[in-house]
């Protein structure tokens, strides 16, 4: 049966020649940067040229750009490198109620060590409450955090906003954006946007797992997470993951490079899921009905009586992908997070579905989702009417 694969928030297939490349790199410039020979000067070169890759893709220094093994790591050193850097300063951090788990739970450790921090609240729509975040900025916060599109809405936040806030009232808390779904789908300048620290994973952009970046603007210093031999300026020792930086890199200046055509075509996908959604009685749409205010190529809905993984199962038997809310959080049976903050109903929140595409998924595609999903929900809401009256 024809994969439809309608997860590529979880994860993306990688560009081939990104493969290509790794491969080559791990044949051919195995040695180690920091060695002294001609192997390492050539391993060191790839790194340096990555780097000014990456720094030219977000018009950046390149010595803005730290490696790191993904978008968990860049969140927990950001977080909690900055935490730990400016306590002097202030325990007060800013977050939201809907971040990835790897920013919820490291606040979430921060508070049992000390520091106080704020949830902002969401509206129904999945953005951050900006009048909370007024109110929250106090002299002695230090860092506020809040991701630019929501994994498992799609939900834009306005980040620009939150950057002229800050300046205004607390000019000395740092703003990081975990920026992970939204490299590759929407422009994404740090430098001109006002931000300090800014995360990236490759995997969700077509480039190799288990790597990913931090932008860290001059003049910002964050406490290491790990130590020993001083790679990374100090933030970030171990060795480095060559062919993998060297495959980000490309990921990276591939998907910048398609990045008008990647958002034009996935807001076509978007508009025939959402009106396709629409018409089926038992789905309600997740989000903000303004399309400017989602991510293309996010539709996240909720089938209200059902639960998740049923559905995600009837539309794996016709062959389509797609998850129940993030990838990461496991434990099926919790309503989600995310949704709960957005005043979602329990029956709404353990029943979310979330279907996320690229520029590899037809219209074709999502005719053949469309039509699968009428079918799926039609065999299946019966059994919901009758569990209902139980
Ligand atoms: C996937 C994801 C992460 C985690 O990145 P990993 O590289 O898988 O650790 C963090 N934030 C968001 C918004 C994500 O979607």
């Amino acid at each position: 049966m024809q994969v439809h694969y309608m997860d590529n928030a979880a994860t993306t297939p990688m560009y081939e020649e990104v493969i290509d490349t790794m491969a080559e790199v791990m044949r051919t410039y195995f040695g180690n940067p920091s060695s002294l020979h001609k192997l390492g000067v050539q391993a060191e070169r790839l790194v340096r040229r990555a780097r000014e890759t990456i720094a030219s893709g977000l018009r950046c220094k390149p010595e803005e750009i730290r490696f790191t093994s993904g978008g968990t790591e860049s969140n927990n050193l950001a977080i909690r490198g900055a935490a730990y850097r400016y306590r002097s300063r202030g325990m007060r951090l800013i977050t939201s109620s809907i971040e990835h788990a790897s920013v919820y739970e490291t606040f979430r450790q921060l508070e049992k060590e000390g520091f106080q921090v704020t949830y902002l609240p969401v509206d129904a729509t999945g953005q951050i409450v900006l009048g909370a975040l007024k109110e929250a900025l106090t002299d002695d916060t230090t860092l506020v955090s809040i991701m630019q599109v929501n994994n498992e809405t799609g939900r834009i936040q306005p980040i620009a906003d939150i950057a002229r806030m800050l300046r205004e009232h607390s000019p000395a808390a740092l703003l990081h954006v975990d920026a992970v779904q939204a490299i590759g789908k929407l422009p994404v300048t740090p430098g001109t946007l006002g931000i300090d620290l800014l995360t990236c994973a490759a995997h969700k952009l077509r480039g190799p797992k288990g790597i990913g970046f931090l932008y860290c603007r001059a003049g910002v210093e964050l406490s290491p997470l790990l130590l020993g031999g001083g790679q990374e300026s100090g933030l970030r020792s171990g060795t480095e993951n060559v062919p993998a930086i060297v495959g980000m890199a490309k990921a990276v200046r591939l998907a910048l490079e398609e990045q008008p055509a990647f958002a034009e075509h996935t807001a076509a996908l978007r508009g025939k899921l959402t009106d396709c959604i629409g018409q089926i009685p038992e789905l309600v749409l997740n989000g903000s009905s303004d399309p400017a205010a989602m991510a293309p190529h996010i539709v996240h809905f909720s089938f209200p009586g059902m639960k998740s993984e049923v559905l995600v199962h009837a539309l794996e038997q016709h062959g389509i992908y797609v998850s129940t809310r993030s990838a990461c959080s496991s434990g099926a049976e919790k309503p989600s997070r995310v949704l709960t903050a957005m005043g979602c109903p329990r029956e709404n929140a353990v029943s979310g579905i979330r279907l996320s595409y690229s520029l590899m998924q037809t219209l074709e595609d999502a005719d053949y989702v469309c039509r699968m999903l009428k079918e799926t929900v039609d065999r299946l809401k019966p059994s919901a009417s009758l569990r209902g009256r139980r």
